[in-house]
């Protein structure tokens, strides 16, 4: 088991050796998708441009969450504290429900990965749902900051269900997945 690190934590050269091996488990396989992968990537190490280091940097941009209106627009409200992403990623993972403290990124995975109620491919198709869901949130959170398009959470929840479904059905295990993940039916 892996002790539980948050990006603002690295500060040393080892902290950022072991922040990207467990990327490289969670994120980069080869079934999945590269853009999903990518932004989960960016997401993971804090680099997706959210209000809160465009301010830092001198940028003006709307500091408050673009979801709820109330948090920060910054990686650890919106992967998953903030109310909107959290009834999201709960609404495709239930058992996520169970955290007494909304969990960030690398909890969420981490979670999977500590579990011995999934085996290895369920543990990958979970992996595989976060990154798509992470991909979904911003695309949502941008459409809403730049174009003024707004989803609901149970629209956002189908979009990200229609898009792993379009991926996994090719996977050797979709109908065991099916039975093991009552949003995939
Ligand atoms: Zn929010």
């Amino acid at each position: 088991m892996v002790s539980l690190i948050l990006p603002s934590q690295l500060s040393t050269k080892n902290s950022l050796v072991l922040l990207r091996r467990l990327c490289g488990t969670f994120i980069w396989h080869k079934k999945k998708s590269l853009r999903f992968s990518s932004y989960a990537w960016m997401a993971m190490l804090g680099k997706l441009k959210t209000a809160d280091h465009l301010n830092l940097r001198g940028i003006e941009a709307l500091p408050t969450c673009s979801f709820c209106s109330e948090g920060r627009d910054c990686h650890s409200h919106i992967f998953f504290s903030c109310d909107f992403s959290y009834i999201v990623i709960t609404s495709l993972f239930p058992p996520l429900g169970a955290f007494l403290l909304r969990p960030n990124l690398m909890q969420t995975f981490q979670w999977f990965d500590d579990s011995v109620d999934y085996c290895c491919w369920e543990k990958n198709f979970c992996y595989f749902t976060i990154c798509c869901t992470i991909y979904y949130l911003w695309h949502e959170r941008n459409s809403r900051r730049f174009e003024n398009v707004w989803k609901s959470p149970s629209q956002l929840f189908y979009i990200i269900r229609n898009a792993i479904i379009a991926k996994v059905k090719h996977w050797n295990r979709f109908d065991e997945l099916k039975d093991r993940f009552s949003f995939l039916n």
